[in-house]
């Protein structure tokens, strides 16, 4: 049986950015406030607070990311409470967290929620219609894995 989730048109969205990214995502977090007025937002720390001071609402901040708070996005993914990652993250910079940053990538992939890593990315996620509507998202089967047999 197909698994399925529905993401509802007000969405969960977790916003995250690297220091040397952070001006990009707070730019592009001005320039789309009205749409982001219509959804729930989560972010790591510092990007948290940055964003509340620019968008001047309230926004649900978990730890940084370094101490912890890419791994907590990583989790709510996985219980089926967040709905979108805009996740900027540095190409040109390794940083003391980069399992944390490969563990929550993996996790947007494994549980399919649409994800942004770049502003062009965020531009065309955004000016999606399913962005402001319901939407029904096919969880991959992971039926097999699951029920692997481990007695050999
Ligand atoms: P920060 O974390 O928003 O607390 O700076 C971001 C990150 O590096 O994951």
């Amino acid at each position: 049986m197909v698994k399925q989730r529905k993401l509802e048109a007000r969405k969960r969205i977790a916003l995250v950015a690297h220091d040397n990214k952070k001006k990009e995502l707070i730019d592009w977090a001005i320039y789309n406030k009205t749409a982001l007025a219509r959804h729930d937002l989560l972010a790591t720390g510092t990007t948290g607070r940055l964003l509340e001071d620019a968008l001047d609402r309230s926004i649900k901040k978990l730890l940084s990311g370094p101490f912890g708070g890419d791994q907590q996005i990583g989790a709510l993914i996985a219980e089926g409470n967040v709905d979108i990652l805009i996740f900027f993250w540095d190409p040109m910079e390794a940083q003391p967290h980069d399992p944390d940053i490969k563990a929550l990538l993996r996790l947007a992939v494994t549980w399919n929620i649409p994800f942004a890593c770049d502003r062009a990315t965020a531009d065309f996620l955004f000016t999606s219609p399913l962005m402001h509507d319901e939407y029904t998202c096919t969880i991959p089967d992971y039926s097999n894995y699951i029920k692997r047999n481990l007695s050999k």
